[in-house]
């Protein structure tokens, strides 16, 4: 097939370009390389089944493909709020482009949508019927409410024009190719403590998240959109171990055999208190779980990193 990723020069989208070209699929990776990189592609760039086109998907674009996986909108708390104004366009007329292009060509698109649809959850573990509890005018609005809107767009255009949609919510997903400068907490506290440098936990620490490592949500993300039995999401999909920030931060501590210290600093603004996927639905529509445990994990992120931004 021809397939079509925007944001595939980003951490999940260059993975997702990866596997596909392995499975023998012709590529067009879409990006406007605001927090991706041409760095994280480098190794397809000379597969003659790979293509890079650098594009806004905030203007329109018409490309004959067969499936469109719209991963394209900044995802880090710290990229998202650079540009509020531009996240928000980026997830509603970056949507509305990409479903029109769906449209015109008869392509299946899935949209890469995320946990923060449920904001700060009054019911845990977060299952899909949940509608949320999302602050509207807040610091990480742009991001959440953009979010939605996308989701709103996928079922409008489906139920008004049958384009053939998926939805995923994604969950924490961390890995290698995360961006090293994009704040969020896994790449901080690995760089901390391969570093030596105090660990930086926000608020006491009694947050919790639960983390995805990134092979496992492309395969979730890659059945979701081959699943042919109608089933269009919304679908989470992520990792349902769930730790406390500062469980989090001992762990990496021990993993990397730091002699970093733990400082505690001020929790930001909407900072959502706990998180953990109700996967319930993936496992019977999808048969997918996710197979590799936070310590495999973090240790290969910490490979990563230690190779790639320490020595260099
Ligand atoms: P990322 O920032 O590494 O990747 C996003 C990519 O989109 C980057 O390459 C960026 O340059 C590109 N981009 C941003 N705005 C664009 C625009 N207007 N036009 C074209 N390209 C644009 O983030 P990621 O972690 O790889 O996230 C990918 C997607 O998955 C995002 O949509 C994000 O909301 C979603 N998601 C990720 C997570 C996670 O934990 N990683 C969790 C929930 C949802
Ligand atoms: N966090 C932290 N220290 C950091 C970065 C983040 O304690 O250096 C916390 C943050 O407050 C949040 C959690 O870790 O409670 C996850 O933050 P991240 O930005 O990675 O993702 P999100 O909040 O979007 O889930």
């Amino acid at each position: 097939m021809r397939i079509l990723v925007t944001g595939g020069a980003g951490f999940l989208g260059s993975h997702l370009c990866e596997r596909l070209l392995s499975e023998g699929h012709d590529v067009i990776c879409l990006d406007n390389l605001f927090t991706g990189s041409k760095d994280n592609i480098i190794h397809l760039m000379d597969n003659h089944r790979f293509e890079l086109i650098r594009h806004d998907i905030v203007e329109p674009i018409l490309l004959e493909v067969d499936r469109i996986y719209n991963l394209a909108c900044p995802a880090s708390p710290v990229h998202y709020q650079y540009n509020p104004v531009k996240t928000v366009k980026t997830s509603v007329m970056g949507t509305i482009n990409m479903l029109g292009m769906a449209k015109r060509v008869k392509a299946r698109i899935l949209q890469a949508s995320t946990s923060e649809v449920y904001g700060d959850p009054q019911v845990h573990p977060q299952r899909e019927e949940y509608w949320g509890n999302v602050n509207p005018i807040g610091i990480r609005s742009c991001y959440d409410e953009g979010k939605r809107v996308a989701e709103t767009l996928m079922m409008d255009y489906h139920r008004q024009n049958k384009v053939d949609i998926r939805i995923i919510r994604i969950f924490n997903t961390y890995g290698p190719r995360m961006a090293e400068n994009d704040g969020r907490v896994v790449s901080n506290f690995i760089l901390q403590a391969l570093k030596n440098e105090d660990i930086t936990v926000f608020g006491e620490g009694r947050q919790t998240r639960s983390f995805c490592f990134v092979s496992d949500l492309i395969d979730g993300m890659i059945r979701m959109m081959e699943n042919n039995e109608a089933f269009i999401g919304p679908v989470n999909l992520g990792n349902p171990v769930e730790n406390t920030i500062l469980e989090f931060a001992e762990k990496i501590i021990t993993i990397t055999g730091s002699r970093s210290r733990i400082i505690h600093q001020p929790l930001p603004q909407d900072d959502p208190k706990q998180r953990q996927p109700d996967i319930t639905l993936a496992k019977e529509k999808l048969g997918w779980e996710p197979k590799i445990t936070l310590e495999i994990g973090l240790q290969r992120t910490a490979d990563y990193f230690a190779t790639h931004c320490i020595r260099g």
